[in-house]
């Protein structure tokens, strides 16, 4: 099946010249020249992944990304003139999967494009899988894949990783956990933070240094999908 990209660029020339090399490389591409429009298009038709400007009339990719990131895993590939804008989308913690800073070779986007929808495919993209950083998550079969490779979790583990995941940005008190999780009110809550333990060991490039589920001092934990972008810079792409 053809890979059908959304293209939401307000400027036309970039826009076709993505889309002339996204349909050379055999995918389809449907141009968006605002934010708005490119939501009605979500709404029209499913796509495997959005390639999205920050810097647009109206509602800008910021505002799109948070309102999209509520409802839909696809995977977004940031394009934008400046810099500061990947430290933006860290800050708010809106997950893009991909940052490319323009001017950018359309060569060099396809790549990204290419091996971003392999990523996705390869952890098994059935509907409703979840997408943070490189990890895939299918939130009914229990299933966690980094890339390709499957990583273990027990179920008290998965449905701990879920419950956060789900929840995103929502900060969690140990004994809300326990009592959403664990299904009792009063019980071990040393239990909780174990499991959290177990749980980075697994998904955290460094376990001591939480990226996605984080601590909120004094409040609980959080989680967080801004990860992927701090690899990628590690990865020299
Ligand atoms: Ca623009």
């Amino acid at each position: 099946m053809k890979a059908k990209i959304l293209i939401i660029e307000d400027e036309e020339d970039i826009a076709q010249l993505i889309g002339l090399y996204l349909e050379k490389e055999g995918m389809e591409a449907v141009l968006s020249p605002t934010a708005e429009n490119g939501l009605e298009q979500l709404k029209k038709s499913v796509f495997n992944l959005v390639i999205l400007d920050i810097n647009l009339p109206g509602m800008d990719g910021f505002e799109f990304l948070q309102i999209i990131r509520k409802e839909n895993p696809i995977p977004v590939i940031i394009v934008s003139a400046r810099k500061a804008d990947e430290d933006l989308i860290l800050g708010l913690g809106i997950g893009a999967d991909e940052f490319v800073v323009k001017p950018f070779s359309p060569k060099v986007l396809v790549a990204r494009v290419r091996a971003l929808l392999r990523r996705v495919s390869n952890a098994g993209e059935e509907k409703g899988s979840i997408h943070f950083g490189d990890f895939s998550l299918d939130p009914d079969a229990y299933l966690l894949f980094k890339n390709d490779k499957r990583i273990f979790l027990t179920a008290k583990e998965f449905e701990v990783l879920r419950f956060l995941v789900l929840n995103l940005g929502k900060t969690f008190s140990a004994s809300q956990l326990y009592e959403k999780i664990w299904a009792k009110k009063y019980g071990d809550l040393a239990t909780v933070a174990i499991h959290i333990q177990r749980i980075r060991k697994k998904i955290e490039p460094d376990p001591s240094n939480p990226v996605f589920i984080q601590n909120v001092y004094g409040a609980g934990y959080m989680f967080h999908t801004g990860s992927n972008m701090q690899n990628r810079k590690g990865h020299g792409v």
